[in-house]
């Protein structure tokens, strides 16, 4: 990693002005870009062609071979890539769709938006991820997908997940916004989440993940005819792309065959994805080296419990998650973590305690996922968070889960 840019004022002037925070203060995450984002940035713009184009398929192409997918397709962000992944499998109205609650909202909202109905199934305590006996046992002759999320980068048990859904010849779709470049040990060989093993693959590049476009979203497929559905559907349904159309001698009608979307990457972002992804190594290795700092430094501290990592998978910790003792209130450690300058996150929402959600038919106990919500938090994580920095948050923390400790005996 190159200290030079660890340092660099141009990053620390950019983080200032963002979040208005004094220069002290440790925040929860911080995007990696550098000059070599905003040149790639600059030459698209003056190069007269903005909209996807040349940039968008390099990106692709260039994520294709980093994952080792089939075909990958880019689009407006994760959130689209979510609905279109499962429009394409065939997710229409009146079906189901077996899901985690325990995500961001956008994984129960892009199932809504197909008219389907998420049937929320509870997670592994250990994992944050979807339990799959549970989601077993949860199919039903109107289960028309799985929409597994590899929360906070922490790879989802696929394999299980997999012989689940193939007995039932159920597509499986995966919610990897978070995971970009965390591995899943398969046969025996690492492979990147999104090579992929269920039908897609969905990820994101806004500012809170591993590597960022601004905006953005990436499907990765081995079916070309999914491929095919996807590019359709970010288009309107246009069947002769304006690229196409531009570059051609002769003149060429395109038509619309049925009711699709702008849900398009702009060349911009792609052009600023490209320079990202050439980073990504670099970025989760040393996302990984914090990691195991923080498990050094917090490994000692009775009750509080760190994040686990099962031997197929390598995460490539978007967020670091500790679970609180039982007797810890988490607003009162984020709030006193707040004070001495150390912004935290409370541990990922549940969507069936939001509004849209709360009054869907609930078959199955959602308790680990309350549990987890309301006992863990996220702490800072990002790549140019320091040695000294760290070891300061892991003194906070260790005293004030001292203090509540002593104030419960
Ligand atoms: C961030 C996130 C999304 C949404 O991604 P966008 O690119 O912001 O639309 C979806 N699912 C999960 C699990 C996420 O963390």
């Amino acid at each position: 990693m190159n200290d030079a840019l660890l340092r660099s004022n141009v990053d620390n002037r950019i983080v200032r002005q963002r979040d208005g925070l004094s220069p002290t203060m440790i925040p929860i995450a911080k995007p990696f870009l550098d000059v070599e984002e905003a040149n790639a940035a600059r030459e698209v713009v003056l190069s007269g062609w903005l909209s996807q184009g040349p940039q968008v398929t390099a990106f692709e192409r260039e994520f294709a071979g980093l994952t080792g997918a089939g075909y990958a397709c880019a689009v407006s962000n994760c959130t689209t890539a979510l609905h279109l992944a499962l429009l394409a499998v065939g997710v229409g109205p009146g079906d189901e769709v077996i899901t985690s609650s325990h995500s961001f909202i956008a994984t129960a909202n892009s199932i809504r938006y197909c008219g389907a109905t998420p049937i929320f199934v509870d997670i592994e305590a250990a994992t944050y991820n979807l339990d799959p006996d549970r989601v077993a046992a949860a199919i039903t002759s109107r289960t028309r997908a799985i929409l597994t999320v590899h929360q906070v980068g922490m790879p989802s048990d696929l394999k299980r997940l997999l012989a689940v859904a193939n007995s039932h010849e159920i597509p499986v779709i995966e919610d990897a916004a978070c995971a970009i470049g965390s591995q899943i040990n398969m046969d025996g060989a690492w492979e990147y989440v999104g090579k992929p093993r269920g039908a897609v693959a969905c990820f994101s590049f806004h500012p809170r993940k591993v590597v960022t476009t601004g905006e953005g979203g990436m499907l990765t497929t081995s079916d070309s005819e999914i491929d095919r559905k996807l590019r359709l559907l970010r288009q309107h349904g246009m069947n002769v792309p304006d690229t196409v159309r531009h570059s051609s001698a002769q003149v060429i009608f395109e038509s619309y065959d049925f009711v699709g979307f702008n849900y398009r990457m702009t060349d911009i972002q792609a052009a600023v994805g490209r320079k990202q992804l050439e980073r990504l190594p670099e970025i989760v290795a040393r996302r990984r080296v914090i990691a195991s700092r923080y498990r050094e430094l917090l490994g000692d501290i009775e009750g509080l419990i760190l994040p686990f990592e099962p031997e197929w998978a390598r995460s490539n910790w978007q967020s670091y998650c500790v679970r609180l003792p039982d007797h810890v209130d988490q607003k009162t450690v984020m709030q006193k973590l707040l004070d001495r300058g150390i912004a935290t996150r409370r541990g990922i929402m549940c969507s069936h305690r939001e509004t849209p959600y709360a009054n869907d038919v609930r078959r199955h106990s959602l308790r680990q996922s309350e549990l987890a919500q309301d006992h863990t938090i996220l702490l800072p994580l990002f790549v140019q968070l320091s040695e000294d920095q760290q070891v300061y948050i892991a003194e906070i923390l260790r005293k004030e889960l001292q203090a509540q400790t002593r104030s419960v005996s």
